[in-house]
């Protein structure tokens, strides 16, 4: 058995029934994707628009794409025509070109929210408030080619699991409140959060998706 295959078999076990796992895939070479594509996984993982659309054409259609990185509005079309699930809506206006665009070219696009749950301000997202404020607003004016689908967090990146269990509960309670508040999101049922590192905490805080790029694929090359 290939490594890759192991990994997998043991994160399925691991993660039980109820979670999704997202192969992340970014950086890695179609190889190495077919050898997790043929011990079964079909579902995987982009974080750049160029990367993801190369992929999506040269890889069995059977394939479903997430997609999980930043992603400017100028390479919505890149991306939303294939993506399942774009986990990382980060911001106000790539939300309203997703709609725009969704409705341009009859798609409707399946989204989480990104919420900036960590400490380093270089990772992305909408506030809990900024969030809670957007939907508030939605409300009056709902969204036709856009079906928000839940939340995507990333935690710290640190061993202080403390830390991290506190930004995954905050995270799982917003969702909660949300989805109480808001019951005519009907498809508002994802907590995307964890990674190699963190998915162990993600899961027992209530995560329905896992996105796992090194525990399968082993360190990334970057090329340059
Ligand atoms: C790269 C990446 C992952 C996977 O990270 P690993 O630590 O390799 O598991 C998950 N989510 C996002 C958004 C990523 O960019």
């Amino acid at each position: 058995m290939s490594s890759i295959e192991q990994n997998i078999k043991e994160l399925k076990q691991q993660l039980g029934p109820s979670v999704k796992l997202v192969a992340v895939s970014k950086f890695q070479p179609n190889e190495k994707i077919m050898e997790a594509y043929n011990a079964g996984q079909r579902l995987f993982g982009e974080n750049r628009p160029q990367e993801f659309e190369q992929k999506v054409k040269s890889l069995p259609e059977d394939i479903q794409w997430h997609f999980v990185g930043h992603l400017q509005t100028n390479k919505i079309k890149m991306v939303a025509p294939y993506a399942a699930l774009i986990h990382s809506v980060d911001s106000e206006k790539l939300l309203f070109e997703l709609e725009k665009f969704g409705a341009q070219n009859n798609l409707n696009i399946k989204c989480l929210l990104e919420i900036f749950i960590a400490k380093e301000q270089t990772k992305q997202g909408f506030t809990f408030s900024e969030a809670e404020e957007l939907l508030e607003r939605l409300r009056t004016a709902p969204l036709k080619n856009v079906t928000l689908c839940g939340v995507m967090g990333m935690a710290t990146l640190t061993k202080d699991k403390e830390q991290i269990s506190k930004e995954f509960t905050q995270l799982y309670s917003f969702f909660s409140r949300i989805k109480q508040r808001h019951l005519h999101l009907s498809e508002f049922k994802e907590v995307s959060m964890g990674m190699s590192e963190d998915f162990p905490i993600a899961c027992r805080l209530g995560a329905s998706i896992v996105r796992i790029g090194t525990k399968i694929f082993g360190e990334r090359e970057y090329k340059e």
